[in-house]
């Protein structure tokens, strides 16, 4: 099948829409993307006609909605490559899947001393839980540096390493810069010290094919909604002797399996971390967004964001006073830049007026901005249905910025 740009924006009913009475120009990706029908409808459609709750009921529609989120669940596993479905637990979304590695690894492998490598290109959401974890046990935060290119320095990564190293936990894309990791080699890199590694694949998986198993990523972990799906719904992944080894984050109903007062046993995996009522209706539909990807082809939609960054990339390098961060040599669709004596607030404001949707700020990723002396950035992240008229919108839409604060 083709990879047809109209259909597929035919698909993103917002997509139509217009702000400020200009057709809307969506080029807030990183943060999250829009939905297409099949993610709506199939949300819809469980609300309409089956909902129940799921697990404990023996009636028709618990049994219908149970069947419903397992089987997201294995789409979830195909997706990833994972080897087996109760290695995949449905969360609230990244941040909540990187709490749960850093309590429940935390608990059993980190002491006072222990070390745990994190990068300086880390969302926020990949540093606090570390480092509130070392606090809680004295342990150390070490952090890889980057160059001025916005790439990790493998180098230093290496040193790094010691007899304390417990841990390494690493971005697979940058969300402020674009950067994309060699995650494989550093995993690998990681595993030959005996050190396991946790991937934040959230700015990953939805750009591209990722192999938990050809990666060997002890846990991978990601959120639905930057992936076309719904918000609340994540996933991690983790490798079953891991998982089988750590203790729950969050207790409660549906995680166990015998409750006394004296002594409470854990349910099965992938149970035992998924406890209370989860998000299935977020699941169904995330469920629904991988399929979306799947039939588009994960490699088609690669091809057409490279082609959409070269062109984004060409044509903004050549705006007087722009300045662009992150020109790392494997890079996926986030152009983030500055313009010469103009706050990106001030400059974002000004483009939202054209019907262009940007994120100005830190991106939750300050010590990013610190590395490289600024206050924040203007990011334009793009997605499979983003063209190249679109960027050639915001061109325009920046030379008005330019006029109006020269
Ligand atoms: N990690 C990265 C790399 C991200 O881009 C984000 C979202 N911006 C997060 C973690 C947090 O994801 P969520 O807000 O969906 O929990």
């Amino acid at each position: 099948m083709e990879f047809n740009i109209d259909k597929i924006r035919e698909d993103f009913p917002i997509l139509k829409r217009t702000v400020h009475n200009r057709r809307l120009v969506y080029f807030d990706n990183a943060a999250t993307t829009q939905k297409p029908l099949d993610v709506i409808e199939s949300m819809d459609r469980v609300y309409r006609e089956t909902n129940s709750n799921i697990h404990r009921g023996v009636h028709y529609l618990s049994d219908l909605t149970t069947r419903q989120y397992e089987e997201a669940r294995e789409t979830v596993r195909r997706f990833i490559n994972a080897r087996h479905d109760h290695e995949i637990i449905f969360t609230g979304g990244t941040t909540a899947g990187i709490n749960l590695a850093a309590f429940s690894l935390g608990e059993k492998y980190i002491h006072e001393n222990d070390e745990i490598i994190i990068s300086a290109m880390e969302h926020h959401a990949n540093i606090v839980p570390w480092q509130m974890l070392c606090e809680r046990k004295k342990a150390k935060l070490r952090i890889i540096p980057i160059n001025d290119d916005g790439e990790l320095i493998t180098a230093e990564y290496e040193k790094l390493f010691s007899d304390r190293t417990r841990l390494v936990s690493l971005t697979h894309v940058a969300n402020s810069i674009g950067t994309v990791n060699p995650v494989r080699e550093m995993i690998a890199l990681a595993h030959e010290r005996g050190v396991r590694v946790i991937i934040d694949g959230a700015q990953a998986v939805q750009h591209g094919k990722v192999d938990v198993q050809d990666l060997d990523a002890d846990m991978y972990i990601f959120s639905g909604h930057k992936m076309y799906g719904p918000t609340g719904i994540g996933v991690l992944y983790g490798k079953e002797s891991l998982l089988e080894e750590i203790p729950p984050y969050q207790t409660g109903g549906e995680m166990v399996d015998q409750v006394t007062f004296e002594k409470t046993t854990f349910n099965r995996l992938p149970f035992k971390f998924e406890a209370g009522t989860p998000n299935y209706i977020g699941a169904i539909g995330l469920g629904a967004a991988l399929e979306y990807l799947e039939r588009t082809g994960l490699e088609k939609i690669a091809a057409h964001e490279k082609d959409l960054l070269e062109y984004a990339t060409r044509r903004l390098s050549s705006v007087g006073g722009l300045h662009m961060f992150g020109n790392a040599r494997n890079k996926i669709s986030v152009i983030s830049f500055v313009l010469e004596d103009i706050h990106p607030y001030d400059a974002g404001m000004v483009i939202d007026k054209y019907g262009i949707a940007v994120r100005t700020g830190t991106h939750c990723a300050q010590p990013v901005m610190d590395r490289f002396g600024i206050r924040g950035t203007i990011r334009a992240s793009m997605a499979m249905y983003n063209t190249r008229e679109e960027v050639d919108r915001l061109c325009e839409a920046i030379e008005k910025v330019k006029e109006m604060f020269s």
